[in-house]
């Protein structure tokens, strides 16, 4: 399986904090234990030529993995069309943290994609909701996160096909921290955790998630359907 990470990389130049958490960048952390996991990892950042991005690579990208905060609107229309085709032609995506406001995720859900926010090191309790799905295998009845970023509900998104968590937070709020969507031949999977000043990537439940989740993301063997005018299978007979 090829695995493309893709992150802004914006907060882990600009705030030493960041820097001192993710030293290789959220995509480096992200990068090392998908690749003990024994998959094929490649990352891209928002300030390589093209975005890190090019044809050829995202052809060959089984699932795309994308992190983003401050510099959604930097990200070129080309390449979130060109992301949108791959999705619906069968490459796996998914969605980490702040990314819901990314443009492809926006574009690929078509509502605003907006939430309530708070920073102030809130307790998080992930609830596993289906316990039956692959994502969530290997996991007990929730994750807990000593620290993190807060989430609420109302959330703007579209009814998930599956939810799979609903986070609590100590300050009273719940939020939908795990949906899956199906677009075309695609998949699509958005993950709640993962603010850059905590460090949630490290953690071994949530690193668990993601493993299940680019398995789960991948294109399976499926025949891929034709569109458009169609000739007859059976003979239809003449009615007059
Ligand atoms: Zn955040």
């Amino acid at each position: 399986m090829r695995i493309l990470i893709w992150n802004e990389n914006r907060h882990e130049q600009k705030n030493q904090k960041v820097r001192e958490i993710y030293p290789k960048g959220i995509h480096g952390a992200i990068c090392d234990f998908l690749t003990e996991a024994g998959h094929e990892v490649v990352t891209a950042t928002l300030d390589e030529e093209n975005h890190g991005l090019s044809d050829n690579l995202l052809n060959q990208t089984d699932v795309l993995i994308w992190w983003g905060h401050l510099a959604h609107d930097e990200v070129k229309d080309e390449w979130v069309d060109k992301i949108q085709q791959r999705v619906l032609q069968g490459m796996g995506l998914l969605i980490l943290h702040s990314a819901h406001f990314s443009k492809i995720f926006k574009r690929l859900m078509g509502t605003s994609c907006d939430l309530k926010w708070r920073e102030a090191d809130d307790r998080e309790r992930l609830w596993v909701i289906d316990p039956t799905h692959p994502i969530t295998s290997g996991l007990g009845s929730y994750i807990e996160l000593e620290k993190e970023e807060m989430y609420g509900e109302h959330f703007d998104i579209p009814t998930p096909d599956e939810l799979l968590f609903v986070s609590w937070f100590e300050g009273g709020e719940v939020f939908r921290s795990g949906a899956t969507y199906k677009r075309g031949r695609g998949k699509v999977f958005y993950f709640r955790p993962g603010h850059e000043t905590y460090p949630t990537y490290y953690n071994d439940e949530i690193q668990t998630v993601i493993k299940n989740a680019v398995t789960w993301l991948k294109l399976t063997d499926t025949h891929q359907p034709s569109y458009g005018n169609h000739a007859s299978i059976e003979k239809i007979s003449k009615k007059d």
